[in-house]
């Protein structure tokens, strides 16, 4: 999982996929939206209440158009998790700024249509 669909990275967040996101149910309709991160959750034991087995970084992403959303449950170190908790002061919870929430939409749409890709945000 590390290293080929999700790497490591310096931010709140602490992972990052190796692909876009973009939202399937909008990609049906022929768009192709950018899903924006919506919140990083770290649960370090295990947790029948979140069906957790074991440690993860559980991160949600939204779509702007349709309002999907969907989550990973990245698993990693304990270790590594218990560092990006750190990052955040102490927070298991990370939510990105309102402000930024769909920012990429503009640049993603104008990379896409630079490949050939109608349609979309
Ligand atoms: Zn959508």
């Amino acid at each position: 999982m590390i290293g080929t669909t999700w790497k490591r990275d310096s931010g709140m967040t602490g992972h990052c996929p190796t692909w876009s996101v973009l939202c399937k149910f909008c990609a049906d309709r022929g768009e192709w939206t950018r899903m924006f991160l919506r919140y990083s959750l770290i649960i370090l034991g295990r947790s029948e209440a979140l069906c957790m087995s074991e440690p993860v970084n559980q991160i949600a992403f939204k779509c702007p158009e349709c309002a999907w959303v969907t989550r990973f449950n990245v698993t990693d170190d304990t270790e590594y998790l218990k560092e990006i908790v750190e990052r955040r002061k102490g927070r298991l919870l990370y939510l990105p700024p309102v402000e930024e929430w769909g920012k990429e939409n503009e640049e993603i749409a104008r990379q896409l249509a630079s490949l050939g890709y109608v349609g979309g945000r």
